[in-house]
């Protein structure tokens, strides 16, 4: 199964740029081949189709300007979700069919929150500013899967025999992670640990049941090193994300001059973890995310990706700054406060470079669920917790593989920090048929995928 893509004369180039992007992810994460010049398949993109199997596309998208954007009009197609049809919000509306290779690039690009300035307290892009916030879509629904899958049909529609879903029959992939925002330095440390996750119960989280299991656990976290023997024997690969900067009082409480710390990293590269950079808070505001992976690599690690601390980032800054770290992959799009696909891809993805139409060399594997946001929004009930994270988990492998990420801190286990059954689900959460893998081999599995479709360089 191979297709590539022509465009009509009157489509500008940083179109023609988007939409290849566009097509070229469809057909990575499809698992077809991109073949210019020699595909069995043509999508014509505002272009006349002159043989039997070229696909003419709606052809409406068009680029935002700062801030504006059409509303989103319904669909309604044969998509579904969770055995439901989903009506199909479409973006850049068109008359008659749908755009759905504008509309890949509007989830994925991350266009809208490109082209806006505002931000949150954080100096990040508010919730209202991300696609499912300004057009009050499901943030749980990964949209930008469904446009695939629409996309796929209207090739079907045109091309006999062609496949009714993915080609690839890869395994999906959760990206384990852990997020290393404490360790357990000394008694002290742990103590004011323990205080600062009281108060956070008792005037946040807002519950006394929380707090007095707290009190009751003071200062205990969970020996790490028994949680990665555990995943060992478990077949879990993780990654680990460690902060390297402290500069910011929200930043980490260890220093990575400390040689406990140190030794611990070593033990933890040594049973075969991938180290990689969780960003300081100031990394992208003031500071280097750049100097962070350089830190890691003075002490004699290679981090090859990681995630920004309270997820904290403006999308161009943030894959521009990785680019020049030498990251090869992300797990930063995500939601601080909710589980979802903030870029609606429940699949790893290339992120754009606005700044010079091309694709960031990178793999972003989109956070979809978070430790603590669980007990946020559901309490001591993880019944309902995990019937959540299921449900995202069950969506993430709806029409392709799927590759997303979690995050489980060091402390969510343990009970000294959130009710001891949210660090069990973790455990839970695993199903047959399902590999749990680091970022690292997670870039090396979808490398080759994103490479042979153009998108990024191929490399050893
Ligand atoms: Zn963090």
């Amino acid at each position: 199964m191979s297709i590539d893509l022509q465009f009509g004369d009157a489509v500008p180039d940083a179109t023609r740029r988007r939409m290849s992007y566009a097509a070229k992810t469809f057909a990575a994460v499809y698992g077809y081949e991109w073949d210019p010049g020699g595909a069995r398949v043509r999508l014509c993109y505002g272009a006349e189709p002159s043989r039997a199997t070229d696909v003419p596309l709606t052809a409406s998208y068009r680029p935002r300007v700062m801030g504006a954007g059409p509303a989103a009009q319904y669909h309604n197609d044969a998509l579904f979700l969770d055995n439901e049809a989903e009506s199909f919000p479409c973006l850049h509306p068109a008359p008659y069919g749908v755009d759905w290779l504008g509309e890949i690039f509007e989830w994925i690009g991350g266009e809208a929150e490109h082209t806006t300035r505002a931000a949150d307290e954080l100096g990040a892009v508010p919730y209202a500013d991300t696609l499912p916030g300004r057009f009050r879509l499901d943030p749980e629904v990964p949209w930008a899967a469904l446009a695939m899958r629409g996309l796929n049909q209207e090739i079907r529609s045109t091309v006999p025999g062609w496949p009714e879903g993915a080609a690839i029959d890869g395994k999906p992939i959760v990206v384990a992670t852990h997020d290393l925002d404490f360790l357990p330095v000394s008694t002290v440390a742990s103590v004011q640990r323990g205080l600062k996750n009281f108060l956070v119960a008792v005037f946040i989280y807002r519950s006394p049941r929380l707090a007095l299991r707290i009190l009751r656990n003071m200062g205990r976290f969970d020996d790490f090193e028994g949680i990665v023997r555990r995943e060992r024997d478990e077949g879990v690969q993780a990654s680990v994300f460690v902060m390297t900067a402290k500069t910011h009082r929200r930043d980490a409480n260890y220093r990575l001059d400390d040689p406990e710390v140190l030794r611990l990293l070593h033990k933890l590269l040594d049973a075969g973890l991938d180290i990689g950079v969780h960003g300081s808070y100031d990394s992208l505001f003031g500071g280097s995310l750049q100097n962070e992976y350089e830190r890691l690599r003075r002490v004699g690690f290679e981090p090859l990706g990681g995630r920004q601390h309270w997820l904290r980032y403006r999308p161009q800054e943030l894959f521009a700054q990785l680019v020049r770290a030498g990251a090869l992959y992300d797990c930063s799009v995500g939601y601080n406060d909710q589980p979802g696909f903030r870029a609606g891809a429940s699949f790893a993805f290339v992120p754009y470079d606005f700044a010079n139409e091309q694709p960031f060399p990178l793999l972003e594997f989109p956070t979809v669920v978070m430790d603590a946001t669980l007990f946020r929004l559901h309490g001591f009930d993880i019944d309902a917790a995990k019937s959540h994270v299921d449900r995202i988990l069950r969506r993430a492998r709806l029409y392709s593989p799927g590759s997303v990420a979690v995050v489980w801190h060091n402390t969510a286990f343990g009970g000294g920090q959130l009710p001891r059954a949210i660090g069990d689900l973790y455990w839970a959460l695993r199903r047959p048929g399902t590999d749990w893998v680091s970022g690292k081999n997670a870039a090396m599995a979808l490398w080759p995928s994103f490479a042979s479709a153009g998108l990024i360089p191929y490399r050893s």
